[in-house]
């Protein structure tokens, strides 16, 4: 959130109708040179969200993020969290990696496998370049900036991911997209793959219009979510997503929730790698989301011939980072945000997963149709990698840890794989 303050609202320029379509047009030409992908202007009136952010939160489906109580209807008040707010610039920006192979999206078929190799980490696709929160802001500030060299007196301030903003109601009410069932945005062009964020204004601009919802009687976020997290259509239970689970919540991972997280160690894309919009999600232009080597496998200079093989990165090299090396390998990411604790008890759980999968491949053929086997070597790495933090320093730590190794017991007899 930007520290720059509105002007009180007895400064705020004035338009006449023509000036203010010259104006927007200007600004989305500012905002495509900077790199965004769409720029839309949103009123300030969210009052038919209220209900829904009171009930949400009355459920208590925000869990731990007591921030999101903390503003209350303000949220869904963008004149009452910032007086003077006029009207409301929204912008969305694609973060697919640039080198995304998105012909035919194949690079969801791609995400897709990822999951099927449990003895690799799956981090999600936005967190895998640079922190998208200070690129956001940085150009949000440009934007704003060269507005208000345009028109003089401006005042503003610039939001992008954060609690006080209700960021998809402002994207759907300025026709940025609609909201899918899953609670994300949604774009005919471009799918959900994108960062929003926003500029609140003195200046009063005509909303631009609205989408129509293209969800219609699909429901596969809804089927595919491992943990049940959306409860029903538009709602989602921030306490069952893995999403928070992995990057929000702080404590111990509910012990009922550990083995429908799978091979996810930071984030989850599931509900979006499954929706039929996103086979046209877009590369970004930004060099900024390009993937940096040890996020995605793990190690830095990976090999380009096992990236060809669509190998990913295994999660007993993500375990083994220190601590120096995880701020090292995250430095300038959204990951280094949970630190190394939460990142190590992450992977276990991981671990314990790939233990689960590995000893219960003879319990039943159905448990093994849908995950590539681990052969006896892997499933070695694993288990000796986790004895070897069993003697960290956090509990915390250590908990998962041995809830990982205990998995090994909670099913039957090794399959005998080679
Ligand atoms: S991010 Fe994952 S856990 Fe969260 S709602 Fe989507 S599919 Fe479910
Ligand atoms: S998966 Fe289907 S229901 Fe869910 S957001 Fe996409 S289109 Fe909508």
């Amino acid at each position: 959130m930007s520290s720059v303050k509105l002007n009180p609202l007895q400064d705020k320029p004035v338009l006449d109708p023509p000036e203010k379509l010259r104006l927007l047009e200007q600004i989305q030409q500012w905002g495509k040179e900077l790199g965004f992908s769409q720029i839309g202007v949103a009123s300030v009136d969210l009052t038919h969200a209220e209900q829904g952010l009171i009930n949400w939160l009355s459920e208590g489906f925000h869990g731990e993020m007591q921030y999101m109580q903390t503003h209350g209807l303000k949220r869904a008040r963008p004149a009452e969290l910032v007086p003077g707010t006029l009207s409301v610039i929204t912008a969305r920006m694609n973060y697919l990696p640039r080198n995304t192979s998105t012909v035919d999206g194949y690079w969801l078929t791609q995400e897709l496998s990822r999951l099927e190799r449990k003895d690799e980490g799956v981090v999600s696709v936005y967190a895998r370049g640079r922190d998208y929160h200070k690129v956001m802001r940085q150009r949000l500030d440009r934007l704003a900036q060269k507005i208000q060299e345009s028109v003089g007196r401006l005042g503003y301030r610039v939001f992008t991911d954060s609690a006080p903003v209700l960021e998809v109601e402002l994207g759907v009410q300025s026709g940025l997209g609609w909201r899918g069932k899953h609670t994300l945005l949604l774009n005919r062009d471009s799918g959900s793959m994108f960062f929003l964020g926003e500029i609140y204004i003195n200046l009063l601009l005509e909303p631009t219009p609205k989408q129509e919802a293209h969800c219609g009687t699909c429901n596969a976020c809804l089927d595919v979510c491992p943990t049940g997290a959306i409860t029903k259509p538009y709602v989602v239970d921030a306490r069952k997503c893995i999403s928070y689970l992995t990057i929000e919540h702080q404590g111990s991972i509910p012990l009922e929730l550990r083995r429908k997280i799978g091979n996810h160690i930071y984030g989850c894309d599931d509900c979006q790698t499954v929706c039929p919009w996103n086979k046209y999600a877009q590369p970004t232009e930004l060099e900024d989301f390009d993937v940096r080597d040890e996020l995605i496998f793990g190690v830095k200079n990976f090999p380009k011939s096992d990236q060809l093989i669509n190998r990913g990165g295994k999660l007993v090299d993500y375990f083994s980072w220190t601590e120096d090396e995880f701020d090292l390998n995250t430095r300038g990411t959204a990951i280094r945000r949970i630190g190394h604790e939460r990142w190590l008890r992450n992977i276990a759980v991981a671990m314990g997963n790939a233990l689960a999968s590995y000893y219960s491949q003879n319990l039943s053929q159905s448990n093994i149709k849908n995950h590539l086997p681990l052969s006896n070597v892997e499933i070695g790495e694993i288990e000796q990698s986790l004895h070897g933090r069993l003697n960290h320093p956090s509990s915390l730590v250590v908990e998962h840890v041995k809830w990982a190794l205990s998995q090994k017991d909670s099913v039957s007899q090794p399959a005998q794989t080679p």
